[in-house]
Formats: structure tokens, sequence, C-alpha cells
């Protein structure tokens, strides 16, 4: 499908036929109980390229009725369906069958992302290689869930059942909005588990072809079932409807508290992944060019939307200066563009929501004092949500633009005197999903990586994610830990069994 990426010489003209084509050949209806079918109320919404703000598509609304339509398929298909009751080889197969045909439309599924979200081609394409490595790493996990054998008294014999918990309902983003479907959906379907899916309202075509590929893959009919919509109705329709087990839930901090209210009415299952504000600390023993690409990529990639972004950037004293001057230079490096240009590094933010949000916090920093050393304002596109990628100086931690999860390419620069002052700001916040230090002393390392309260801490790197590694937040960051075996625990619930022998 490599033919469908616009080449570097391509027309406006050209590329913007081939983006239509690719978007016109995605399903634009809601997939419940492995049929396509159209909203129950008829309604439609549009899905806009936030590069060129045209329409690419118009997709189903979805609302209560048809979750409630897609809760019953995934009931049906749990409790009477083929899916928890199979040898665990064959769910391993079946997660494996949609690896390979991720991989097999990846450069597809790439330009769909960067269609949709704005994100440059070259990291949609890394999105892609991500989400396949989740579904591989999953499929291992469907053959090694097991119970325990428990010594009991002489008389009793007491075993554990590792069981799936049911219907999940899983509410995504739309910064990562085809790895989040494998965050989600591979656990869950490795567990045995059925599910419905709500996309972001600004990037349902991801997951619309991502249904399209699960079907082919051979997933039984009700196991995966997706709902586009917004997120007041249909979400909040999945969030408290009785027949949900669990929920899950990746975005912000205010819908996270949301969901766990409407979940709390008959006690479902909740896992959050929310916001964050999170320190990135650079003391001055640091390796300095390391530290300046890496907190660079930590607060720019994706445009800065990312949950776990190095937003607050902490600077020993000493080096302040020198390495604010050279964030900036990497800043000016950067190509704000096109993102279907392979020399694109920055695309557009996801929407005009977004970009208002964005710009609007440039203007309380600005106000608050902090100094714009290179960007701090709209780009120079006339059409697109675009915005300069931004280093801010002079920042302190007790303004707006240091407590707010911004979500856009900004980096505030605070500075901090040693460890203990870096810890004490670093954790003055009512976030915690993830920390950096950067030092080549071993043991201060050690000692801030015991120190920072964040569910993730990142030492001489920034944004490393893997599979086999937790991750999720401390304090309002969220509640349990995606990856790893931890979404398998997620995903189950134990059951004793106590024989008298
Ligand atoms: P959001 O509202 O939290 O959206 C995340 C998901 O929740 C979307 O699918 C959304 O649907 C859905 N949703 C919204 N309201 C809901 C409700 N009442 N009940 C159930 N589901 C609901 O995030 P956003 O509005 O797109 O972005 C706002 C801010 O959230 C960003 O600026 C950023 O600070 C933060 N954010 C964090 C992450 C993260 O990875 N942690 C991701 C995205 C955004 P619709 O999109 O259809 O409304
Ligand atoms: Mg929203």
């Amino acid at each position: 499908m490599g033919e469908l990426l616009p080449s570097e010489q391509a027309m406006p003209d050209e590329q913007r036929k081939r983006t239509s084509e690719l978007a016109r050949s995605v399903p634009k209806q809601l997939l419940i109980g492995g049929r396509w079918a159209a909203a129950k109320s008829g309604k439609t919404f549009e899905t806009v390229n936030p590069a060129t703000e045209e329409v690419l598509a118009t997709v189903a609304e979805g609302g209560a009725d048809d979750v409630t339509e897609a809760v019953r398929a995934a009931r049906e298909a749990f409790e009477n369906g083929p899916w928890p009751r199979m040898r665990p080889h064959q769910r391993t197969r079946c997660l494996l069958k949609i690896a390979e045909l991720l991989e097999a439309h990846a450069d597809e599924l790439a330009a769909l992302i960067t269609l949709d979200n704005g994100k440059p081609i070259a990291e949609a394409r890394g999105e892609v290689g991500r989400t396949i490595e989740v579904f591989i790493y999953y499929a291992g996990w469907a053959t090694k869930i097991y119970g325990e054998t428990n010594p009991s008294e002489p008389a009793l014999f007491n075993y554990t059942l590792r069981e799936p918990l049911g219907v999940c309902g899983q509410i995504i983003p739309w910064n990562g909005p085809l790895s989040m479907i494998a965050w989600k959906i591979g656990p869950a379907l490795a567990c045995g588990n059925t599910v419905v899916l709500k996309p972001a309202e600004q990037t349902p075509l991801p997951a619309l072809r991502f249904g399209q590929l699960a079907v082919e893959a051979g997933v039984p009919e009700g196991v995966v079932n997706i709902i586009t919509g917004f997120g007041p109705t249909a979400g909040a329709a999945l969030a408290r409807h009785p027949g949900v087990d669990k929920i899950a839930f990746t975005g912000s901090t205010e819908v996270g508290k949301e969901i766990l209210q409407a979940s709390a009415h008959d006690l479902k299952r909740v896992s959050l992944e929310l916001g964050g504000k999170s320190p990135n600390i650079i003391f001055a023993d640091a390796d300095l060019k390391s530290s300046v690409s890496g907190s660079a990529a930590g607060i720019f990639r994706n445009q800065g939307q990312v949950c776990s972004a190095g937003s607050r950037i902490f600077v020993q004293r000493e080096i302040y200066d020198e390495f604010a001057q050279r964030l900036a230079e990497t800043a000016k490096g950067i190509r704000l563009g096109d993102p279907f240009d392979p020399h694109t590094t920055m695309g557009p933010l996801v929407s005009a929501e977004q970009h208002e949000r964005v710009l609007g916090y440039l203007e309380a920093g600005k106000r608050e004092g902090a100094k714009v050393k290179i960007g701090g304002e709209r780009g120079p596109q006339p059409q697109g949500y675009f915005v300069k990628p931004t280093v801010l100086v002079d920042v302190g931690n007790a303004m707006r633009i240091a407590r707010e999860e911004i979500f856009g390419p900004v980096a505030s620069l605070i500075p901090f005197t040693d460890e203990a002052d870096a810890a004490l700001q670093g954790n003055d916040t009512i976030y915690g999903l993830a920390a950096g230090v950067w030092t080549r002393d071993l043991s201060r390392a050690h000692k801030l990586a015991r120190a920072l309260k964040a569910g993730t801490v990142w030492i001489n790197c920034y944004g490393m994610i893997d599979p086999i590694s937790p991750f999720g937040g401390y304090k309002q960051s969220g509640i349990g830990r995606e990856l790893g075996q931890h979404s398998i625990e997620l995903y189950t619930q134990v059951k004793s069994v106590l024989i008298r022998l």
C-alpha cells in the first residue's frame, strides 16, 4: 500500500486526491455484532484533516441506543460465543493474525493516522509499529494466565482461577488513535473478554479500519464492537451502562472523574490513564547534548499532545541559560508543515479546539511573566491548526502554564538549585504520570527515582514505552497500570475454589 503515501514531489492536488480516496475506503458505520450498521438515530458527524481543515469523512454518530445494542452483542459473545471458551492457543493465533494484518496494511494505517490526527507520517509509522508490538506481546499472554494452588489446611484443597471480567467498555483519546486500541483491546482479548470501544470523535478513521481488519482476522462476531460518536453521549452511555463489567479510559483527568462517578452506580471495574504535567529534570552534570535532544523529543513529539510529555523542564541553575539556548536551537530546527512531507518533523494540532486552547495558554504564560525564547505563536500556514514549537523561559512552577496540562508543543523551563529542590518542585503538582532525570551521578539518579511521585521515571532518556513495562499514574494521573502483566490483572478477576478432601 506504499503507493498511497504521496511522494515528496507530489502536487498538493494529487496528494489531496489520494488521501481522500483513502478516507473514502474506510467503513463509516458502527461495528456491532460483526456487522456494520448506521446509527439508530441516522445521525452522522464529520471528521476533519487538521492540516488542511477539510472534511475527510462523515461517520456514524452512535448514541445510547447503539451502545445498548453493542453491549448486548458483546454480552452474547461473552456468555454464549466461542471467545472465552476456546483454547488459549486459538486466541493467541487470532491476536497474531491481527498483528499480521496491521503489518500488511502498515503504510495505509499510518496514512490514516496522519490524515485524522495530523502527526508527521514517520511518527504515524512508528505508532503502527508499536501497535503491532503490543498485539504480539498480548498474543503471548493468552497462554500464560495462571491460577495458584494455596497451602490451606490439610483437609482442604484451595486453588484459584483467573477469569475474564466479561464486557469491557473502552474509551480512548485521539493522540494515539491506533496504539491506544492495542493497549485496550490487546490485553482484554488475550484474557477472553469482549469489548465495546469508543474512539475519540477527532480520530474515528484508524479505529474503523482496525475494526475491519479484526473481522478479517477472524475475531468472532460481537467480540470487538466499535461505536464512533461523542463523549457526553456515546461515551457517557457506555460508562454508565449496567451491562458493562469494566471501563477502561484514557483521556483528561476531568472526564476521568466523570467516568469514575458513572461507574460507581453498579461498581464497575475501572482503570483510568489520565493527564500529566511531568517534570523532566536536568542536572548540570548531565550529558548536555543528549539531555537537550531527549528533552526536545519529550515535549515536541506528537506536537506535545502526549499525556506523559515532559512539559515542565527543570534545569539546574548553572546550566539554565545554555540549556535554554540549545533547546531553542533544536526547536528552530523543527520543520513545521505538511505532515505527509517526509521532511516535516512537526504537524498541526488535532483540532481547532486544541489550537485555541494551546494558543490561550501561550497568552496566559506571557501575561504571567514567562518569556518566549522561541515560537510562542501560531504557525505561518494559512490553513491548519499549527503552533510553532515553543520554549518558554523564566517560568515559575506556580504559574498556570506550569500547573495545567497544555497538551501542545510548549516547553516551560524552570530553574532549580539542588536535588531536594528538584524533587520538591517536581512533585508540586496534582499529577504523577511520569518524570525524567538527566545526570551522570548514579546514586543521585536512584535517589530521585525514589523521591519522584510518578508512575514512570525515565533516567537519561524520556518517553520510552515498552509493552513489558507498566504505565500509569500516581495521584490524579490515574488508577491502575497498563501494559506488562499489569494489564492482565486489569482484565481478569480471581476466583478461589475450596474443596473438602
Ligand atoms: P477527553 O474529553 O478526555 O477525551 C477522551 C475520550 O473521552 C474521548 O473519546 C472522548 O470523546 C471521551 N469523553 C469525553 N467526555 C466524556 C464523557 N462525559 N463520558 C465518557 N466519555 C467521554 O479529552 P479531549 O477533550 O479530547 O482533550 C482535552 C484535554 O484532555 C487535552 O487538552 C489534554 O489535556 C487531555 N487529554 C489527555 C490524554 C491522555 O492521553 N491522557 C488524551 C487526550 C486528551 P469525544 O472525543 O468524542 O468527546
Ligand atoms: Mg472532548
